[in-house]
């Protein structure tokens, strides 16, 4: 059987909004989230109970703004979601990100839409796309999800 996958032309700003991370406090697993319209960024641990909120003013390249950037940036909270890879990172905001990867890289035929050169899996470091990776990326992410 053919493990076909199909670009859902998803892009990272659709998974950035929620962002699995470490709790500076306990370790544990953590949530950050941001919510663009309010400005507001929460970071909370149901392990420890860490809540911490900030708006989302950041000085970008020297520019003070309400820059719309990953949840996690807010707070410099690490990515729970991560593992080294060869010489490169490959990481996951949430577990539906990871998820999509997972199919994406389990497939054996993968059909693209129209090109964008915006989508997530376009703008992926080439490691993610290469035939020879697929068994340890894949082992990757099964242990990610266990985590
Ligand atoms: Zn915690």
């Amino acid at each position: 059987m053919t493990n076909r996958f199909t670009d859902q032309n998803k892009r990272l700003t659709d998974f950035q909004t929620t962002v699995w991370v470490e709790c500076p406090s306990c370790t544990k697993k953590a949530i950050a989230k941001v919510d663009y319209e309010t400005a507001k960024a929460i970071l909370f641990c149901e392990s420890c109970g860490y809540n911490k909120q900030k708006n989302t003013e950041s000085t970008v390249f020297g520019v003070k703004g309400n820059w719309n950037l990953d949840a996690h940036s807010y707070f410099d909270a690490e990515l729970w979601l991560k593992h080294p890879f060869k010489n490169e990172v490959f990481f996951a905001f949430n577990g539906e990100h990871l998820e999509y990867l997972e199919q994406y890289i389990a497939a054996d035929l993968r059909e693209h839409k129209e090109r964008t050169g915006f989508t997530l899996l376009e703008k992926l470091p080439k490691f993610y796309h290469e035939a020879k990776n697929r068994k340890a990326l894949l082992a990757i992410i099964q242990k990610l999800k266990k985590k």
